[in-house]
């Protein structure tokens, strides 16, 4: 039998270099991703009657050429080619857009068939096609291709067909059978005739059915197994911690661990200790205590002799990690340096640093991005620890990899994603999450008013101002944009000094300035010489400022729910009851319900489910940094149901004690391996 996954198109007739070239670029290189390459919608081209036709519909009508075509040309390219069209006894005026060769196909008084857009009130017709009268070949229900430049859709479609007609008999099923039978899916070779070729739209509803599931399952059984064998193969550090010494750095916290973080400490402990490759991801809610965490972590690999890293997204974050660091660990006799754009543009310190972080003398190192672009060599690298890791590309944290010797990996996050898209996303790592907030926590009250009842909101700081807290206030843009009005973190933080100083100073921080000027207002709030911190969202990430008790958004409603939920836990962080104010007059539904929903929990896993459902739903804000990858039939969202029962079922499989040895998994494993094969040749 021929292997459909590794012929290559250009067995195809009519598949020559360039075709195949432009083909590639589409992703399609092999048999199976041409077969695997489905049409992003159908098209009914079965002859409608005309007074079953809706305005503005796509259709096909039928009818006799009643006038002789006439070509008009205006500029060098654009043409419109008219006629009149009889169908029964109406007449149809039909035109043609630049498609002046058209009229050589038709005849005054012929019969013809035509696809276009229907417009009722002017009996008009907008020509696309002229379809072929071929009945024989027709299908009326059939399938439409994205294309490129270089190769059109048209094209496409026939090499499908080819490669149907040539290798459809070595179509193999992927998906065990006793799968098939349990979610009654359709066999590999039904589904790909399905969505080529259905006869109708509820053969290609089946057909897809199949399709998402086969996607989302390949998918995840990719990951499982590439998890699984990098397991198996891949030697790591050993991390020979002193447990005794971790004990009593423990012992000195200042507060006792929850239970959720002692769990995670000990999943990460126990897999420093083994001489496998750590790759974990540390998931937990805002204010769930992650720093401790990778504290506990990074003292765990110092006590063995180890240096370890911890790459935070801004400079404020890293110099507040690294505060919070030296505060805990200097007494324990640990080395904690900075490097920061800050910390090494003085050449002459920066040499010194990166000769101390070189020879060793520096046990731990904080830093930004500036970790991956200085020449920072390690001494000896065991741990890699990347705070807010969805802010890094993967190339930035390859980079930073490659200075140690594949030294032991945690990434930590705050968004909160349902379990099941968080293995979608980071389905090659291993996951901790800490679902408990430290104990004694107030809750977060949140409260919606309009945009009028901004007395309310003002009575509300001040009350809490005079008790001596501090406040956010978050206006969503900084720049003062024609076409949106929306408000300028300038113009709030004039108001707010017009209203609170000299009583109260107010401080203004936005993304257009210097990291320096950034950073000094974030230390002065942080001082507490600042009592109102005016800001866009530079403020979102990570920022702890436990005197902070308010945090206001303004237009709230132009914020999607992960970053309200964000922003909203930057206050809540001292023992201090806390509060979030969403000042909003949402524009639609969506708006309305996200602001509810905050009002309604501040429990992270229930607003990124609220999410997801909203999204679902057709709620795009936010839609871009999800973060989720992209497939190309199912969609994680609106298909979550699909996606969680493949992944069950992958996992179920991939972990299955006769996994190799059953016999029904033999083209899954081929199929997995030739994937992963590819991927490490990429
Ligand atoms: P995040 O998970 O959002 O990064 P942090 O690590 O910044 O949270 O922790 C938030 C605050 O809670 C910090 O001030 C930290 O010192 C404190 N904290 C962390 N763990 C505990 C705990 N077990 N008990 C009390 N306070 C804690
Ligand atoms: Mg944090």
């Amino acid at each position: 039998m021929v292997d459909i996954l590794t012929t290559p198109v250009t067995e195809l007739k009519g598949v020559g270099p360039r075709k195949a070239s432009a083909l590639n670029k589409l992703g399609i290189n092999t048999i199976n991703d041409l077969l695997t390459y489905f049409p992003f919608r159908y098209e009914d081209v079965g002859v409608k009657d005309l007074t079953a036709v809706q305005d503005h519909q796509k259709v096909a009508l039928k009818g006799i050429v009643a006038t002789d075509p006439t070509v008009i040309r205006f500029g060098r390219y654009k043409s419109r080619l008219n006629f009149n069209l009889l169908i029964d006894h109406n007449v149809v005026r039909v035109t043609f857009f630049n498609q002046p060769y058209l009229s050589k196909k038709l005849q005054r008084g012929e019969e013809v068939i035509l696809y276009g857009t229907y417009d009722v009130a002017r009996q008009s017709l907008s020509g696309i096609k002229i379809i072929a009268e071929d009945t024989s070949q027709r299908n009326n229900f059939t399938g439409v291709y994205n294309s490129s430049k270089e190769i059109k859709a048209g094209t496409i479609k026939k090499l499908v067909h080819q490669a149907y007609e040539n290798y459809h008999g070595s179509i193999r099923d992927i998906i065990p059978g006793s799968l098939r039978r349990k979610f009654r899916l359709l066999s590999r070779e039904q589904m790909i005739k399905g969505m080529h070729f259905p006869v109708n739209a509820e053969e290609a509803t089946q057909a897809r059915r199949t399709a998402i599931f086969e996607e989302f399952f390949l998918f995840q059984a990719g990951l499982q197994e590439l998890r699984k064998l990098r397991r198996q193969e891949q030697q790591g550090v050993k991390i020979d911690y002193d447990n005794k010494k971790l004990r009593e750095f423990i012992q000195q916290i200042p507060f006792e661990l929850t239970k959720a973080q002692k769990r995670v400490v000990n999943e990460i402990c126990s897999d420093m200790h083994r001489p496998i490759h750590m790759n974990r991801l540390l998931q937990g809610d805002v204010g769930s205590g992650k720093t401790i965490v990778a504290t506990i972590a990074m003292y765990a690999a110092v006590t063995a002799g180890w240096q370890s890293v911890l790459m935070a997204p801004t400079e404020i974050l890293a110099e507040q990690h690294a505060d919070k660091l030296a505060t805990l660990l200097s007494p324990m006799g640990v080395n904690v340096a900075l490097v920061t754009g800050n910390t090494v543009r003085n050449p002459r310190l920066r040499r010194e640093l990166l000769t101390h972080i070189e020879h060793g003398d520096v046990d731990i190192i904080i830093g930004t991005q500036a970790l991956i672009q200085e020449r920072v060599h390690f001494a000896q690298l065991g741990l890699v620890i990347i705070d807010e890791q969805h802010r890094f590309g993967v190339e930035q944290r390859q980079t930073l990899l490659a200075k140690g010797g594949n030294p032991d990996v945690l990434t930590m996050t705050a968004t909160p994603i349902p379990r099941t898209l968080a293995i979608t996303t980071y389905g090659e790592m291993d996951l901790s999450v800490i679902d408990e907030l430290p104990a004694g926590r107030k809750q977060v009250q949140t409260v919606w008013y309009n945009k009028k009842q901004v007395g309310q909101v003002r009575s509300l700081l001040r009350e809490q101002l005079d008790q001596g807290a501090q406040a956010y206030v978050i206006s969503p843009l900084i720049e003062k944009s024609a076409v949106i009005d929306l408000k300028n973190a300038e113009e709030v933080y004039q108001n707010l000094k017009d209203h609170f100083e000299p009583r109260y100073s107010v401080g203004l921080l936005h993304g257009n300035m210097t990291n320096d000027e950034k950073n000094q207002v974030m230390q002065a709030f942080k001082a507490g010489e600042l009592a109102i911190l005016a800001s866009t969202t530079v403020i979102e990430v990570g920022v702890d400022v436990p005197n902070a008790t308010v945090m206001v958004i303004l237009d709230a409603d132009r914020f999607g729910l992960a970053q309200l939920h964000q922003l909203r836990g930057r206050v809540g962080r001292g023992d201090q009851q806390s509060y979030c104010v969403l000042v909003a007059d949402p524009k639609n539904d969506f708006g309305k319900k996200r602001m509810e929903t905050m009002v309604a929990t501040t429990n992270g896993f229930v607003i990124a489910q609220k999410d997801l459902e909203l999204r679902g739903q057709g709620d795009l804000l936010g839609k871009k940094q999800s973060g989720l990858p992209s497939f190309k039939v199912g969609d994680p969202v609106t298909n979550l149901n699909i996606l969680q029962v493949a992944q069950q079922a992958a996992h179920d499989i991939i972990n299955a004690d006769d996994y190799t040895t059953n016999n029904e998994n033999r083209v899954l494993i081929e199929y997995l391996h030739q994937q992963i094969d590819n991927g490490s040749r990429a």
